[in-house]
């Protein structure tokens, strides 16, 4: 057995991702790397990524977190889903909530029994099913369930200010070793013979080198688009939103423990509830709006003052065609954007980093088929959530809006196609290729945007048509009395991190 040589990483970019990178490495590398960071305060970050997914507990649980350290430094509040308000049309709701939505009976799945309930009469809307959609109704979480103070069956993650907890693991990296370098890179030199990057050269003539480059330098992706010419897969055709204006404004006395999503004509508007503020957004596409429309109606319909003027961010939704070049992995919005609808960015950033680490062998000289891997399975994840998020956008009924009619339309990737057809059958969903998003979250918004399926699986015709309606409702009182016997999510969130939120403005 050869003894691994010491990884010598320079990680280029100090946002989520770099810090996010930093911190992990440090954490599972630290003992054989040595992990130096590069990044420009006078560049500064993008400044947004709020919400994230249930995934983000592999982060704090994998670093060693304290979750209420973690709350109070990143002025988080609990997440249990999302609300989709009028994406169908104008005045419908639905909820995409995380975990699961009722229960199965036997081989059964729980969809083919509320398919034939529905069809028997006897169903009520498919989020009566589920605990997290319960809680969110009324406003309520805990991490804990019942009297004896078990941990809670709601699967939830956080909103949280994305600046603090880039901070926040700044100073885990930085403790643990990683050392960070302040300047600006302004030449990427590569080894003549490899075409391999040899090193980072920043400003006042100073030269960073490494054995393996982490990209984390945002939209410029400087190292894997700039320096080592990867391409870029433009996904418009698929999602063609292409700006985004983020505003904050005051925070308000009730604390949804969820992220709103509003459709608007040409895209879609954000309000994510942290402690001390509210994050607001307007995504959209500027062949429909322009920018001036787009901040007017933004201004209009967040609650609460603005604390500031809306920016906006110009992006294009895609990625690097490899995510993996030479001796560089790019992370974070420098391998692509993913629009943050189903609010995945953050996840790809940790879950880049959980391949990473499982392929990264000891010794660098050959990474070719941990490369070819890591880039394969990275284009399948990615574009197994792009349908997903596709998916929100077609299936509308929004008609007679330009935009919205541009979407029923849009070429469908056959993934996404065949995913439709096979639901609309008989709520029929088949998990591929380890993809991010399960069985409840595509029945979800399938259902949520109007795609009821015209037929349920033979297996539910085992059950005694009149032991259906008993069941659902059943299950449906079992998720209220749960919910109700919860705190108000202000309450906990306050009973967690101390009493500065019991006098909200
Ligand atoms: P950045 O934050 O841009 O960081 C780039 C870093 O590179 C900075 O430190 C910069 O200083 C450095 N740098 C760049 N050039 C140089 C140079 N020449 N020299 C030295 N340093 C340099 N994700 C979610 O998970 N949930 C969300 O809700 C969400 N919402 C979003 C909303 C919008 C509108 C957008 C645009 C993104 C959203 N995201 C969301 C994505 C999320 O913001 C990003 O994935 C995350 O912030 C990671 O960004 P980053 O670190 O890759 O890039």
């Amino acid at each position: 057995m050869t003894h691994p040589t010491p990884l010598d990483i320079v990680i280029a970019g100090g946002g989520t991702a770099g810090w996010t990178a930093a911190a992990i490495l440090a954490r599972f590398l630290g003992n054989r790397a040595t992990i130096t960071l590069v990044e420009s305060d006078a560049i500064g970050t993008v400044g947004v990524g709020e919400a994230t997914i249930p995934q983000i507990h592999n982060l704090i649980i994998g670093l060693g977190l304290d979750q209420t350290e973690f709350l109070r430094r990143t002025n988080a509040t609990f997440k249990l889903g999302i609300e989709f308000s009028d994406w169908l049309h104008p005045g419908h709701h639905y909820i995409h909530s995380f975990g699961q939505v009722g229960r199965g009976v036997g081989l059964i799945p729980f969809r083919q029994l509320w398919l034939r309930g529905r069809h028997l009469g006897v169903a009520g809307d498919y989020g009566d099913y589920s605990y997290n959609v319960a809680a969110t109704r009324l406003d309520r979480f805990s991490t804990t369930d019942g009297r004896e103070g078990k941990p809670t069956e709601l699967a939830y993650a956080y909103h949280f200010d994305a600046s603090l907890l880039a901070g926040m693991l700044r100073d885990y990296a930085e403790a643990r070793g990683v050392r960070r370098v302040e300047g600006r890179i302004e030449k990427v030199e590569r080894d003549g013979e490899s075409g391999d990057i040899r090193a980072l050269r920043l400003d006042h003539d100073r030269e960073v080198a490494g054995s393996f480059f982490i990209d984390c330098t945002g939209f410029r992706s400087l190292l894997l688009g700039d320096a080592l010419g990867v391409p870029f897969v433009d996904w418009r055709h698929y999602l063609p939103c292409d700006t985004a204006l983020a505003v904050p404004s005051e925070t308000r006395k009730e604390l949804r423990p969820y992220t709103q999503s509003m459709a608007r004509p040409a895209g879609w508007q954000w309000r994510i509830p942290l402690q001390h503020r509210t994050g607001n957004g307007h995504v959209f596409c500027s062949e429909f709006m322009s920018v001036d429309q787009a901040s007017t109606l933004l201004l209009d319909t967040i609650e609460g003052d603005a604390l500031g003027d809306p920016r906006p961010i110009r992006f294009i939704s895609g990625h690097r065609q490899q995510f993996w070049s030479h001796n560089c992995v790019a992370l974070g919005l420098a391998a692509g954007f993913m629009e943050p609808l189903e609010s995945t960015s953050i996840h790809l950033v940790q879950s880049g980093l959980g391949r990473l680490l499982n392929l990264l062998s000891g010794d660098l000289s050959d990474v070719t088929d941990a490369r070819t891997y890591f880039n394969r399975l990275s284009v399948v994840e990615w574009q197994r959530i792009r349908d997903f998020i596709m998916l929100h956008y077609v299936a509308n009924n929004r008609n007679g809006e330009p935009f919205w009619d541009h979407c029923r339309v849009m070429e469908l990737p056959s993934t996404l196609a065949e995913k439709m057809a096979l639901f609309r059958e008989a709520g029929t969903f088949v998990r591929e290729e380890d993809e991010l998003f399960l069985d409840d979250s595509w029945g979800q918004v399938m259902i949520g945007q109007g795609i009821m399926p015209r037929s349920w699986s033979p297996l539910a015709d085992n059950v005694p048509a009149q032991d259906i309606g008993p069941f659902l409702e059943a299950l449906a009182k079992a998720c209220r009395i749960k919910a109700e016997a919860l705190p108000s999510h202000r309450a906990f969130v306050a009973a967690m991190t101390g009493d500065a939120l019991e006098n909200p403005a």
